[in-house]
């Protein structure tokens, strides 16, 4: 039983999860639970036992935000050019690295 007793340790000794409680419901004869445990375990423990006409509900309160606006980024594809920027006192060209689409600078040569 060595794989029981990993098992044990691991439990006791969780890393560092929080304890979340979840409520599950069904709309359909009223059950509520409020578990730690894996909620589709519970949820399927209760679906085959529910007594409500043509089965069990869930009733999902809220679920989590789906991301239908994305923040707006304006991803640059950066078309690389260099420009001159200087010329040193010993003759030697000085360029910048820009983006000709959006105009940054990303280096120097
Ligand atoms: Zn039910
Ligand atoms: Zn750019």
């Amino acid at each position: 039983m060595g794989l029981v007793w990993l098992d044990r340790v691991h439990f006791e000794n969780p890393p560092s999860r929080a304890t979340a409680l979840i409520e599950i419901v069904c709309e359909a004869c009223g059950w509520l639970a409020i578990t730690s445990q894996p909620p589709h375990q519970v949820w399927a423990e209760h679906a085959a036992a529910c007594s409500a006409v043509g089965g069990a509900v869930r009733y999902v309160p809220e679920l989590p935000p789906v991301p239908t606006l994305l923040p707006e980024v304006r991803a640059c594809t950066h078309r690389l050019v260099r420009r001159q920027i200087a010329v040193t006192a010993a003759g030697v060209k000085r360029y910048a690295v820009v983006c000709e689409l959006c105009g940054r600078r990303l280096g120097s040569a």
